[in-house]
C-alpha cells in the first residue's frame, strides 16, 4: 500500500506540516533502493530532488498559500522525455550519453508548478515493445510478480508507480505504452486526445500518434497533471486547446452528460482468439458493475478489428523510419569508432546503435514507403485509418464512451513472446485503436485475474476533447468501488 495515494493527501499534510517536501522526497528514494532489482529507473536525480524539495520547504514557511498546483508531487519521466541538462537515450546505445539541451514543454509546465522530477525511467527502446525487454538498460520486473512482464514500453514507468516511488509518472503512448503496462501494473494510465498535450522534447516514435500519458494511482491526479500540461505550444503546430474540435465525435459541452451514461463495447473483442477467460470475465465483470450502477452497456458490432494492427504497424513504422533517419552518426549521437569513410559512419553507426527490433520497423517502415509498394502499404493503410476514425467517431456520437479489455492476457513470462515478434505485435490489439483514432483512453485497475492472481485492465475511451467528462466518470466510479 503506498505511502501516498493522492496529492491532495499530499498537499493537505504539507499544509498542516505533518509532513515535508524533503520527508515525502526521502521516502521515495528510500523505496527506490528497495526495488532496485526491479530495474525501473535508468537515473535517479537523488541530490537535485532533494534540493528542489527543500527549496520549496523554505517558500512554504514563508508563503504556504503561494503553493504551486502540484507542489508536492514527485515525478518520474520515461527515458524519451528531454529534460534540459540530463541525460536522455530512449533506452537505446544510439543515444548512449547524450544530453538534453532543452526541456520538454510538458516537463517545463511540470516543474512551473513545483513538481519535483525524481528520474528517468526504463523503457522499451524508441517506445517500440509491449514488454519491456527491448531495452539497452535491461527488462523491467513486474513487482506483482517478477518473473513477467511489466508491460511496455513504458515498463519501468508503471514500476516507478506501482512501487511508490513516486506519485506520478509521465510514459509516451504511441499505441498502448501508457495504458498496457499500467493494466499490467494494477494502476491507472492515460492517454490524452492527440494534440492535447505537446509533442515537443518528446523523442518521435510515430508522429500522428504519439502522445505523453500520465501514470499514477487514481483519476484525480492524472486530471490535475493533464491540466498543468495540457494546451497550445510554439514548438508543437499539432497541440491546441480543442476548441471547436469536440464536434469530430460529439458536442458534449453543449448537452451536459446525465448520470447514467450510455457506453458501447466490442463482442468481437471479447470473444477474439487468444482473450485469456480470466480477462474475459474480469471485463464482463465490469461491465455488470456499471450495469448495476445504471449505466447502458451495450454490444455493439465492430468489424474492423481484424485491421486495425496491420494499419497501425505499417503507419507507424512508416513514421518510425523517417523519424529515426536523424540518428546518423553525424548529428548527434552515437558514432561507430570503427567507421573510416562518411557512408560507413552511416552505416555502422546504425547498425550498431539501434536494436533488432527498431531496425526490424525501420526497414519494414522503408518497404511500405517505397514507390512500388506505397499504395498497396502506406496508401492503404491511411485509408483503412480513416474508416476505422470514421466508425469510432460513428460510434461515439451514439455512445458516451467504448469499453474495452487493456489487453488479451496478463502479464506475460519473459522471454515468453520476444522470438516473436508478431505474437508481440497482436497483444496490442486494444489500446492501439484510440491511438489510430486520436481520442482519449483511460486504462483502470479491474481487479485479479482469478488464477494468477495478476491485475487486470479495462480501458474506457471517449470522444475527442472529452477526457474531462472521462476523468470525472472515473473519478466518480472510484468513489462507488471504495464506499
Ligand atoms: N507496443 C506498441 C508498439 O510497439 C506501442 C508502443 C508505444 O505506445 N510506444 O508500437
Amino acid at each position: 500500500m503506498p505511502k501516498y495515494t493522492s496529492l491532495s493527501d499530499i498537499q493537505a499534510a504539507l499544509r498542516t506540516g505533518e509532513t515535508t517536501c524533503r520527508a515525502i522526497v526521502g521516502h521515495y528514494l528510500a523505496q527506490i533502493e528497495k526495488t532496485r532489482h526491479l530495474n525501473a529507473y535508468i537515473e535517479v536525480w537523488a541530490d537535485e530532488a532533494l534540493s528542489k524539495a527543500d527549496a520549496l520547504d523554505a517558500h512554504l514557511g514563508e508563503a504556504p498559500t503561494k503553493m504551486g498546483r502540484l507542489c508536492g508531487a514527485v515525478i518520474s519521466i520515461k527515458d524519451n522525455i528531454c529534460y534540459a541538462g540530463h541525460q536522455v537515450t530512449a533506452a537505446s546505445k544510439i543515444l548512449e550519453g547524450f544530453t538534453s539541451l532543452y526541456s520538454a514543454t510538458a516537463v517545463e509546465r511540470l516543474l512551473a508548478e513545483d513538481a519535483i522530477i525524481i528520474g528517468r525511467t526504463n523503457c522499451d527502446q524508441f517506445g517500440m515493445g509491449s514488454s519491456n525487454e527491448n531495452s539497452i538498460h535491461g527488462p523491467v520486473l513486474n513487482a506483482a510478480d517478477p518473473s513477467r512482464v511489466p508491460g511496455g514500453s513504458s515498463g519501468g514507468a508503471a514500476v516507478s508507480v506501482q512501487t511508490d516511488t513516486c506519485l506520478a509518472a509521465l510514459g509516451s503512448d504511441t499505441g498502448g505504452s501508457v495504458r498496457q503496462p499500467a493494466g499490467f501494473c494494477g494502476i491507472w494510465g492515460f492517454k490524452p486526445t492527440y494534440g492535447r498535450i505537446s509533442r515537443h522534447g518528446l523523442i518521435a516514435y510515430g508522429s500522428s500518434f504519439d502522445q505523453i500519458g500520465v501514470l499514477a494511482h487514481n483519476p484525480a491526479d492524472i486530471a490535475t497533471l493533464l491540466k498543468v500540461m495540457e494546451g497550445p505550444d510554439d514548438f508543437d503546430a499539432t497541440a491546441t486547446d480543442g476548441k471547436g474540435r469536440e464536434a469530430e465525435t460529439k458536442p458534449s459541452a453543449l448537452h451536459p452528460p446525465p448520470s447514467t451514461l450510455k457506453i458501447a463495447y466490442f463482442p468481437e473483442a471479447l470473444d477474439s482468439e487468444g482473450m485469456e477467460a480470466g480477462v474475459r470475465n474480469a471485463t464482463l465483470g465490469f461491465i455488470e458493475q456499471l450495469q448495476a450502477a445504471g449505466h447502458a452497456v451495450e454490444p455493439v458490432s465492430f468489424d474492423l478489428l481484424d485491421f486495425i494492427i496491420p494499419t497501425y504497424y505499417v503507419l507507424t513504422t512508416a513514421e518510425a523510419s523517417s523519424n529515426l533517419a536523424r540518428y546518423d552518426g553525424i548529428r548527434y549521437g552515437r558514432r561507430s569508432p570503427a567507421a573510416k569513410t562518411l557512408e560507413e559512419t552511416y552505416l555502422l553507426s546504425r547498425s550498431e546503435g539501434f536494436s533488432e527490433e527498431v531496425k526490424r520497423r525501420i526497414l519494414l517502415g522503408t518497404f511500405v514507403l517505397s514507390s512500388g509498394y506505397y499504395d498497396a502499404y502506406y496508401g492503404k493503410a491511411q485509408r483503412a485509418r480513416a474508416l476505422i476514425r470514421q466508425r469510432i467517431f460513428a460510434i461515439l456520437r451514439d455512445f458516451d464512451f467504448i469499453l474495452m479489455p487493456v489487453a488479451p492476457t496478463t502479464a506475460w513470462r519473459f522471454g515468453e513472446k520476444s522470438a516473436d515478434p508478431v505474437a508481440m505485435y497482436l497483444s496490442d490489439i486494444y489500446t492501439v485503436l484510440a491511438n489510430l483514432a486520436g481520442i482519449p483512453a483511460l486504462a483502470i485497475p479491474a481487479g485479479k485475474h482469478p488464477e494468477n492472481r495478476l491485475p487486470v485492465g479495462v480501458q474506457l475511451m471517449a470522444g475527442m476533447w472529452e477526457e474531462g467528462k472521462l476523468l470525472d466518470f472515473a473519478q466518480k466510479l472510484r468513489k462507488v468501488e471504495r464506499g
